[in-house]
């Protein structure tokens, strides 16, 4: 059987996930919108969202599925600015996210206070999220019955091959159960 099906929430990491930076490092204010999905710092450092990153976020929002970000990078200003400039067709990205987690320390934390700031920590209970993250060390949310879906390549981030690969995988363990 093909085809997946969306879990009540999906968790993104933001740096190496979404968008080709670390914004704590490579990112120097002001920052400047190019267009509607380009960013430029003070020292010319152009940044967007990865290709498929826009077209991902769109397909979950129609389905009625929860967004989280989770990051943590030590400048939440940055990429929160960042989220309020790049936009996702006429909207900036940050209207997207549903929460936005922050802060260091295992992303256990970030999707739990998620969880509870939306009422969703039944759907948690019950495996209904999903984090998407570049960082394997960020696996530790299983014990939480978050699904990992590791997005291993940093040229390309997350792309829709890895979205769809890893929501059928959460889709079929789920039949299975
Ligand atoms: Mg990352």
């Amino acid at each position: 059987m093909g085809g997946y099906t969306y879990p009540k929430a999906v968790v993104f990491d933001l740096d190496y996930t979404v968008w080709p930076c670390w914004c704590d490092t490579h990112i120097t204010p002001p920052l400047r919108s190019t267009s509607k999905n380009r960013v430029t710092d003070a020292y010319k450092f152009n940044l967007a969202l990865y290709e498929d990153v826009s077209s991902i976020i769109t397909e979950l929002v129609q389905n009625d599925v929860i967004i989280i970000g989770a990051s943590r990078t030590a400048t939440p200003r940055i990429a929160q600015e960042l989220l309020s400039l790049l936009h996702i067709g006429d909207k900036p990205a940050i209207k997207y996210f549903d929460s936005l987690q922050w802060g260091q320390g295992s992303k256990i934390k970030h999707i739990t206070k998620a969880a509870k700031q939306l009422q969703l920590e039944d759907d948690l209970k019950d495996g209904q999220f999903i984090l998407f993250d570049d960082e394997m060390r960020n696996r530790d949310v299983e014990s939480i019955r978050c699904h990992f879906a590791y997005v291993p390549d940093e040229e390309r981030g997350l792309t829709r091959q890895i979205f769809e690969e890893e929501l059928t995988k959460w889709t079929n363990s789920r039949r299975k159960q």
